[in-house]
């Protein structure tokens, strides 16, 4: 009878994995378009909440207690962090989610190291295959991304840290875990090889985030995602558990995808982006073309007279970029765009993939602000537009629209495609003052004869030209 139910109760258990994880892909399916995003989210959430659920019905759980307190304290802090957070500090949030992800991995091979060993008998070859791969990933994935954190939130430079023979120190460093696995191989129940293969690998992380340069970090955070879903796959191997293989591979799968869609978005190779800083170790500061400007002078201009400029215009092509995001600026963005319509002029928004501190980030600020949807243009389509627009309002952007990026091999964000505003017949740039971008670069296109730049911060200024637009 006990045999029945238990069968009955493991078959229900895979049944539901089955639910959760037909709930992720179509959740994730959904996530692939603003319009159905939300809905998206909630069907994966509740994907997690059955997996979860289930996993508790387990007969093989020891202690409910400490799991409880786990859930409370872990509910707790997520509540808490996802409501303090900033959106500008997203990246950071995510880094260091795929931080605690790697780390989960790690300790859970760790765990059944001990657990295996301490059962007296020598583990078996498939256990110290999955275990070694656990935590391989899942110590790269800990401290990389903590590195990739600390960058983000500027506790540590985010110019790129190299040292003499650093690739090579990481080569031996592979080639070292690679004898340690096969000497644990040999000798399965043996602490200190495994401890070293443990060490090896959080080293690994650190060695990995600490040559990527502030500007490349998106793409780095994109792949260590990544990462940690491939250790939480390598996990559920440890753990035989198909919920961990299944959503694992899933999350190891879509940060791929993403980390393909930046680097082609910033037009890099991912070698090109995890190791230019070898290539450019003797590159000068950053930014070129920074003592060829130096001596130039911008031409600046008053909010009435740059609402002049926007209500009599035909046509304006709005760019977002950082600064509209801490200046929180989006609601009188789209007032500004609603009252240059009831004029007649044809207004479009342009959205750089990179603009901001997160993929889709000037989607999900426009999209609060009730911006219709058809509006919003993409790089490829807005780009052969600007000539024909007659005047570019720049928000706060400042890399994604750098010309330098086009045609100087020297600045760091060479090759990336950026949204062309110097062809539109005039551009006004509201920004607080002369201060560089992420990228740390300076900015030609400041001083360039049609570029007009409108000092001030983000909300007020745009507050400003609404009221003057309002007087046209
Ligand atoms: P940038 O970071 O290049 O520039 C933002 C500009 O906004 C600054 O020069 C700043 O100048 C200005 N600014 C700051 N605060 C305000 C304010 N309150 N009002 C008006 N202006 C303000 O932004 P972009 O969006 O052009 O480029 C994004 C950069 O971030 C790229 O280099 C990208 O690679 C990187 N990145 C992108 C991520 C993503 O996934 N989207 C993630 C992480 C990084 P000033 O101080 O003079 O006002």
């Amino acid at each position: 009878m006990n045999n029945t139910l238990d069968s009955l109760l493991l078959n229900g258990i895979q049944l539901a994995y089955l639910a959760a994880a037909s709930l992720f892909i179509v959740g994730l399916k959904q996530l692939g378009s603003p319009a159905t995003a939300r809905r998206g989210n909630v069907l994966a959430a509740v994907g997690m909440l059955v997996a979860i659920a289930a996993t508790l019905l387990d007969r093989g759980i020891i202690d409910y207690t400490l799991i409880a307190v786990g859930i409370l304290i872990g509910s707790a802090v997520g509540v808490v962090m996802a409501q303090k957070v900033e959106m500008t500090a997203m990246p950071q949030m995510v880094g260091l989610l795929n931080g605690l992800g790697g780390g989960a991995s790690t300790l859970v091979a760790i765990a059944e190291f001990w657990r295996l060993t301490g059962t007296g008998q020598a583990l078996p070859l498939g256990s110290v295959l999955t275990i070694i791969l656990s935590v391989f990933i899942g110590g790269i994935t800990l401290t990389g991304s903590l590195v990739a954190f600390a960058k983000l939130q500027e506790l540590l430079s985010g110019v790129p840290i190299i040292f003499p023979l650093q690739r090579f120190v990481s080569l031996g460093l592979i080639g070292l875990f690679l004898v340690g696995s096969v000497l644990l191989i040999a000798e399965p129940n043996d602490p200190t090889i495994f401890l070293v293969l443990v060490a090896i690998s959080l080293i690994l992380g650190v060695l990995f985030a600490i040559p990527i340069g502030g500007a490349d970090m998106p793409v780095a955070i994109s792949l260590l995602n990544s990462f940690s879903g491939l250790a939480a796959s390598a996990a559920g191997f440890v753990l035989f558990n198909n919920m961990l293989i299944i959503s694992g591979a899933l999350v190891g799968a879509s940060g791929i995808i993403l980390t393909q869609i930046m680097c082609k978005a910033m037009n890099r190779s991912l070698p090109n982006v995890l190791f230019s800083a070898f290539s450019k170790a003797k590159e000068k500061a950053a930014g070129g073309a920074a003592g060829a400007i130096a001596d130039k002078t911008v031409h600046s201009v008053d909010t009435e007279e740059a609402a002049m400029m926007l209500g009599y215009a035909r046509s304006v092509v709005i760019v977002p970029g950082y600064g509209m995001a801490v200046a929180q600026a989006q609601h009188a963005v789209r007032e500004l765009a609603d009252q240059l319509e009831r004029l007649g002029v044809d207004v479009k928004y342009a959205i750089h993939p990179v603009a901001g501190r997160m993929p889709g980030h000037m989607n999900v600020l426009l999209a609060e602000a009730n911006v219709p949807y058809p509006q919003l243009y993409d790089m490829d389509a807005i780009n052969p537009e600007f000539e024909h627009t007659d005047v570019a309002l720049v928000i706060g952007a400042n890399d994604v629209v750098n010309p330098a990026a086009a045609h100087d091999t020297e600045s760091p964000i060479y090759g990336m495609p950026i949204l062309e505003v110097e062809k539109a017949n005039h551009t006004i740039v509201i920004k607080r003052g002369m201060n560089k971008g992420f990228a740390g670069v300076e900015n030609e296109l400041f001083y360039q004869d049609k570029t007009l730049m409108l000092f001030g911060s983000a909300k007020d200024v745009v507050t400003q030209l609404v009221a003057g637009v309002k007087e046209l």
